[in-house]
């Protein structure tokens, strides 16, 4: 069995715990490799030379950090093949679905090439007689980034992209379940031109967590989880005095106005509902028809359309839409709440729960459901489910349904599908959800833009990559100088008004 490692100082490193967590196969459902789960002292040495390296990463200019990150673009390329192979075979998406989750941080690590552009501060010449004051952003020091199993590529490069261009280094805690991809990242920026220390990663679960949250060291958090565990991080990192933000749970609506193209609609939510087995924190789990027959004819198109989905490994290249979710535990919940849905009163149009899939009989693939008339009070409505189960929940007017959606504690990402322009400017306007699409379902911005969710979904006032990326990972130093020239008037015992 496979021995997975950390990667401390550059160098592939063995846990010393003696704790270890099973990472599955999710197609098989075989155990494939073994991961370290790092003890409170394991994490606290690798900070310790994190901060020691750090101090000539953070000297080094921001062009040189940047040719870094330059580089690095380059070798994902050239391995995208091999990394997205990695990411199937331990989180089960398709092929194509994990390169795109390489894609997507990838991107993020080009915007970063403009580093010298974003770290420029300002300047305010002859701010007084003699006196000229300027502004710098500082790099933290050590900063820590935790991080979810259903994007192992993208997120892990959200977070330390950013944070090393700006002069940082990072601590790195990937999840548990999918930790592979992360310490191939690692050892491409090494070949990428990184020095040793900037970029550790230290594999563990919650112990390693609250190694992080306490450690003296470490000036920034930035994790992206379930909302519940966001919550505890931010109390706990904010309480010890850090720079945090968290990014939590979803539950996505998209509004479909009758006015709306029908299949495209259909089409949409198939594949914003059902696409990586519904395990994406921007997927769409409930449908929101306004009117009757919207609501008739939407069942009508998704059916058949949900019906054909093809369900399976991603060995099977390009014939399957969706693999297997990632636990035996995750299916478990999934199938539960079908349960407490149809025992709560919704209606079951499409039911997945027989599937089953020959010569992968322990692996964990799901079926995909499709509920209709779900109401807000029932728990496939209120809870995550991070499954293939979409729920159609109808309304009569498109106030009902902008009510419905400001009204859900999650504020993540929405989409509205109109075709009438004054509707979807109002609900793009008035919505209290961070990432709004207008007929597009899954409104996930670019590199250069920012990705944040309100309300229970994301916590801290900046939003993840684009120019936000660069103020969470610095603060600011103003120098107010004035030389000799300037100094003729003796001391001075108020402010002075600048002339
Ligand atoms: P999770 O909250 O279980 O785990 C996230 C990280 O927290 C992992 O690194 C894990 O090791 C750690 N962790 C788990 N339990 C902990 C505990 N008790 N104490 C301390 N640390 C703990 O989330 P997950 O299941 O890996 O990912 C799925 C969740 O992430 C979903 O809720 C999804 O919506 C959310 N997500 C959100 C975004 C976003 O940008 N808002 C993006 C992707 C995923």
């Amino acid at each position: 069995m496979q021995e997975l490692t950390h990667w401390i100082d550059g160098k592939h490193v063995k846990g010393g715990s003696g704790r270890f967590g099973d990472v599955y196969n999710p197609a098989t459902g075989e155990v494939q490799a073994r991961v370290p789960l790092a003890s409170k002292d394991e994490l606290a040495a690798a900070v310790r030379t994190a901060a020691a390296a750090q101090v000539k990463w953070g000297a080094t200019n921001p062009q040189r950090r940047a040719r870094v990150l330059m580089e690095f673009v380059r070798l994902l390329n050239r391995d995208m093949d091999k990394l997205a192979e990695t990411l199937s075979r331990e989180h089960g998406k398709t092929v194509p679905d994990a390169k795109g989750d390489i894609q997507r941080g990838l991107e993020v690590a080009e915007f970063c090439i403009g580093a010298p552009h974003l770290l420029k501060g300002e300047f305010t010449d002859a701010a007084g007689p003699g006196i000229d004051m300027y502004s710098m952003r500082q790099p933290l020091g050590v900063v820590a980034g935790i991080t979810p199993f259903n994007f192992p590529a993208m997120i892990p490069m959200w977070k330390f992209a950013p944070a090393i261009a700006c002069g940082n280094a990072f601590i790195l805690k990937p999840s548990e379940r999918d930790p592979s991809v992360p310490l191939m990242l690692a050892e491409l920026m090494k070949e990428a031109g990184l020095p040793d220390g900037i970029l550790q990663v230290v594999n563990g679960d919650k112990e390693a967590v609250d190694a992080i949250l306490d450690d003296e060291i470490i000036q920034g958090i930035g994790f992206v989880g379930s909302t519940p565990i966001a919550e505890y991080i931010y109390g706990r990192g904010c309480a010890n005095g850090k720079r945090v933000q968290c990014f939590g749970g979803a539950k996505n609506h998209m509004i479909v106005m009758p006015d709306a193209d029908m299949d495209q609609a259909a089409d949409a939510l198939v594949g914003a509902g059902y696409g990586a087995a519904g395990e994406r924190c921007m997927a769409v789990s409930v449908a929101v028809p306004v009117g009757e027959k919207t609501a008739d004819k939407l069942v009508e198109k998704l059916v058949p359309r949900i019906e054909k989905l093809k369900v399976g490994p991603y060995t099977a290249g390009d014939d399957v839409d969706y693999g297997p979710v990632i636990t035996a535990q995750a299916k478990e919940k999934i199938l539960g709440l079908v349960e407490s849905g149809i025992q709560q009163g919704a209606e079951l149009k499409v039911d997945g729960r027989g599937f089953k899939l020959q010569g992968y009989e322990d692996g964990y693939f799901v079926g995909p459901h499709l509920f209709d008339q779900v109401t807000p009070q029932m728990d496939i409505y209120k809870q995550e489910i991070f499954g293939p189960v979409l729920c159609q929940v109808r309304t009569e007017s498109y106030e009902e349904a902008l009510k419905l959606a400001m009204d859900n504690e999650y504020g993540n990402g929405i989409a509205i599908f109109t075709r009438d322009g004054d509707t979807a400017r109002d609900f793009s306007s008035r919505i209290n959800v961070g990432m709004v699409g207008v007929n597009v379902p899954i409104p996930v911005p670019l590199a250069y833009h920012t990705f944040g969710g309100w309300k229970k979904s994301g916590f801290g006032d900046l939003n993840q990559h684009g120019p936000d990326a660069f103020k969470f990972y610095t603060r600011t130093k103003t120098v107010t100088a004035r030389w000799p020239s300037g100094l003729k008037e003796g001391g001075e015992f108020h402010f002075k008004q600048m002339d």
